[in-house]
């Protein structure tokens, strides 16, 4: 009798146990599945870059190592999309910059470990967390707060250091001034006086300029002793650098 009872406790133990242990193997292929997926369209976004001419290695590296999916709201994630060659949409009417935008930029500025960067135009976080990912200290102004919210969270839960403020861009962040660099992913009309005020001497810009869409320019600004120099570079589509009401 005590036996029937035995087994009749020990096999339905027995029988959840296996299905337990079944189940989690097959989560963790599942899991291993996806991850696998992610790293070949990780790894096809990156000979893309180098396709259209990205050389850095610290930029590619930088790219490769950030898991631009995890920057992307839930409702807009398509993993499909989330490594294409375009912008991204992230809620707000907001969007990330494609891949090579944010790859060229961050080579023209070639930031260095430890230096002070300014981003202007938060967005997802991601572009800071590239650039933290090369050792630069990073500081990043959005004035959408729940951009602004969003983009802080994720940074901390990934484990990068990025200080973000949400507040007018415009005014750029002018208690951390001056900075070694300054990104700009939102196009202002003309060129804001108080971010090149905020920049080191030596320092460098990288920004949008335009009244539309469609005529806008990536223009790079080097300030030296004697002035800020402009020059001019490619043809961009940002999207515009809100004043606030
Ligand atoms: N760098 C971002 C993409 C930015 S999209 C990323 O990696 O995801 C441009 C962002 O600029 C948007 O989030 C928009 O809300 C923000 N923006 C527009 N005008 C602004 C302003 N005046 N000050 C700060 N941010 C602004």
């Amino acid at each position: 009798m005590r036996n029937t009872k035995t087994l009749l406790l020990t096999v339905p133990v027995a029988v959840i146990t296996a299905l337990f242990i079944l189940n989690i193997g097959h989560c963790g292929r599942v899991k291993s599945e996806k991850e696998e997926k992610i790293k070949k369209r990780v790894q096809a976004m990156i000979q893309t870059l180098k396709n259209y001419g990205i050389k850095s290695r610290r930029v590619l590296m930088a790219m490769e190592e950030v898991p631009r999916h995890k920057f992307i709201p839930q409702p807009y994630l398509d993993m499909q999309s989330a490594y294409g060659d375009h912008p991204c949409n992230i809620g707000h009417g907001q969007t990330i910059s494609q891949p090579f935008i944010v790859a060229y930029m961050t080579e023209k500025m070639d930031p260095q470990p430890g230096e002070k960067i300014l981003e202007i135009g938060t967005g997802s976080g991601y572009q800071a967390a590239v650039l933290s990912a090369m050792g630069a200290e990073v500081y990043s102004v959005e004035i959408i707060p729940e951009l602004a919210k969003h983009a802080e969270k994720v940074l901390k839960k990934l484990g990068y250091e990025v200080a973000v403020r949400q507040g007018d861009g415009y005014q750029g962040w002018a208690e951390h001034a001056p900075y070694d660099i300054i990104i700009v992913t939102c196009a202002p009309e003309d060129m804001p006086e108080a971010l090149v005020d905020q920049l080191k001497t030596g320092g460098r810009m990288i920004i949008p300029v335009g009244s539309t869409n469609w005529a806008q320019k990536l223009v790079v600004v080097l300030k030296t002793a004697s002035g800020a120099k402009i020059i001019d570079d490619l043809p961009v589509r940002f999207v515009p650098m809100v004043k606030p009401d």
